[in-house]
């Protein structure tokens, strides 16, 4: 069973302070889960999880994740100043980006991050906009094909966008040497929210051999194979969630049985996770503030889409808890929407839950991860607060709500008269 990390009696005070909706953060829940992530590496030491600074861009959360360690996996110009706005330096940024456009690599090369390679012709583009090549690089790979693991699971790296083929990496590899590349890695991110033991290992298999073949192929100095992220949570309630000492358990076997016998046994294995890190640690609270009887019973609450888009695009399923009525029957079907002008925007579907009322506090479950991060202003809808909860049970307010005078800045000369920006003053939406 799903519990939530807050009670009703919290979440109603912490509500008079910071008015739904809101994320929180559990803060000892983050760290824990960091200690025991790097306890399940801890054989292999050069072991750094770079967090994906897209999953919960957040400075508090990712000055969390510094202190504990970790490094920064960033994706964009944003990412990378956020990260060195938070302390990271040098080396505790991999730039794994695609698409990439040239102020990124130049800035990026600036403040000395890991790059990561997403295709051959970088190499040339690089040169072209007047970045060096630093001693130590990366290089992400895509095998093709499809990728599967016993339970079913499998994703289609054929069709996807990331990546260098097998030919390209080797081509890479030596071009980047005579570029002066000492140092290499190789990434390679096969499939998205795996909740299964076997993704790492299977995939740290294939890319320990594929370090083996381009060392013996090009001399090439392996420093690290990062596995990236993957590695998934699990959202429904009787789903059973990754054991991460198994994992670092079946990754050991793999480093075993293919990096030693080939004499690199000082490869670092570094990961870029995102969902598995923060994503159970993180809820959206919103209120109940309407029901309606039509077809079907709905719950309509104060947060939408915007604040959580992943019901809504994938359909993806995020558990609920109604706080306080934790032991009530599941004797009601509620659909649970917000107010976009969009059919999709639902929490829940036909959903079993206690019987709501107005003003009860929703607890959507697994949102500290690629939540608030993926939300948006569709409808004009205005982006939630942010908030930690500390060990002690204080909450620290960590971004504070979008206002209305956010919405509006990027329009440099759209006149509010007084009378409106009186009413909005009012309501407290300034
Ligand atoms: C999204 C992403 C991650 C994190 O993925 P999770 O599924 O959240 O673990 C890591 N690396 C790269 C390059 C990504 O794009």
């Amino acid at each position: 069973m799903k519990e939530a990390f807050l009670t009703a009696d919290q979440a109603k005070k912490i509500a008079e302070t910071y008015p739904t909706p809101f994320h929180i953060y559990d803060e000892e829940g983050i760290r824990a889960n960091v200690r025991a992530v790097q306890k399940a590496f801890a054989w292999n030491p050069g072991f750094k999880e770079y967090f994906a600074v897209k999953a919960t861009p957040n400075p508090e959360i990712l000055k969390i994740m510094l202190e504990e360690g970790c490094g920064m996996d960033c994706s964009s110009m944003s990412e990378l100043v956020l990260s060195r706005a938070c302390g990271a330096r040098g080396s505790d940024i991999m730039f794994s980006s695609n698409d990439t456009p040239a102020e990124e690599y130049r800035f990026a090369s600036k403040i000395e991050s890991i790059i990561n390679l997403d295709d051959i012709t970088h190499i040339e583009y690089l040169e072209r906009i007047g970045v060096a090549f630093p001693e130590t690089m990366s290089c992400r790979f895509n095998p093709g094909g499809v990728f599967r693991m016993s339970n079913g699971i499998m994703d289609n790296p054929g069709e996807s966008k990331y990546g260098m083929t097998r030919e390209q990496i080797s081509e890479a590899f030596k071009l980047m040497m005579k570029k002066g590349v000492k140092r290499f890695g190789i990434h390679s991110f096969l499939a998205s929210n795996t909740v299964t033991n076997e993704y790492y290992p299977m995939l740290a298999g294939q890319l320990f051999e594929l370090a083996v073949e381009l060392h013996r192929e090009t001399g090439a100095d392996i420093a690290f194979v990062n596995l990236s992220g993957g590695v998934g949570i699990p959202y429904m309630p009787d789903q059973e969630g990754n054991d991460i000492y198994e994992i670092g358990e079946g990754v050991r076997k793999k480093f075993e049985e293919i990096m030693v016998p080939a004499g690199l046994t000082n490869t670092s294995i570094y990961t870029e996770m995102g969902r598995f890190m923060t994503g159970p640690y993180g809820a959206l609270v919103t209120k109940a503030i309407h029901e309606k009887h039509i077809y079907r019973e709905y719950i309509g609450v104060d947060a939408c889409a915007a604040n959580l888009m992943r019901p809504a695009i994938y359909g993806a399923y995020h558990h609920i808890t109604v706080l306080g009525k934790e032991n009530a029957p599941l004797d009601h079907k509620y659909d649970v929407v917000g107010s976009l002008c969009e059919n999709n925007d639902k929490f829940a579907v036909e959903r079993a839950l206690p019987k709501i009322e107005e003003g009860d506090l929703l607890f959507i479950h697994d949102t500290g991860a690629h939540g608030f991060a993926m939300g948006y202003n569709y409808n004009g809808r205005l982006w939630s607060s942010e908030l930690l909860l500390r060990g002690d049970g204080s909450v620290k307010l960590i971004r504070r709500a979008q206002k209305m005078a956010d919405y509006f800045a990027t329009f440099d000369c759209l006149p509010v008269s007084e009378d409106i920006k009186e009413i909005i003053k009012e309501e407290g939406l300034e």
